[in-house]
């Protein structure tokens, strides 16, 4: 990561810092939908813009278009429930996301799919215990 390059552009153009934002919201889940697990290719308002939703890193997770599309304008724990590839480790990390916490959330997708690339630095990797066959 160049931070300082990164700070210096986002003076010059606002643009760059939204482009910014949105890469690192992909990043954390090493572009993942937080939903499904499929690669995200939005950012989804978990708490919808319509009902005053901003766009915040709390309020804001990677998601593929079909679970973009498909929620919507719902709630996203309630519509992510009715869900067949609901996952209880993946609603927490959601919970956790939501309140800002993306340590606990990030940690709790790992749990949720052992596949996931997870791109925080802050974040101790588990050592895989098996061996490839
Ligand atoms: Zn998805």
């Amino acid at each position: 990561m160049h931070i300082d390059d990164a700070v210096f552009l986002e003076d010059l153009c606002p643009k760059f810092r939204l482009r910014q934002w949105r890469k690192s919201i992909h990043k954390f889940t090493g572009k993942s939908c937080i939903y499904c697990g499929k690669p995200s290719e939005s950012i989804d308002h978990v708490l919808p813009r319509s009902q005053g939703g901003l766009s915040t890193t709390e309020n804001c997770v990677p998601a593929c278009l079909s679970c973009n599309g498909d929620k919507s304008d719902e709630n996203a724990l309630y519509w992510y429930r009715k869900q067949k590839f609901y996952d209880p480790r993946r609603a927490m990390a959601i919970r956790a996301w939501l309140d800002g916490d993306l340590r606990l959330a990030l940690r709790l997708l790992q749990w949720a799919s052992p596949k996931y690339k997870v791109n925080n630095a802050n974040y101790e990797e588990d050592k895989p215990g098996y061996k490839a066959a």
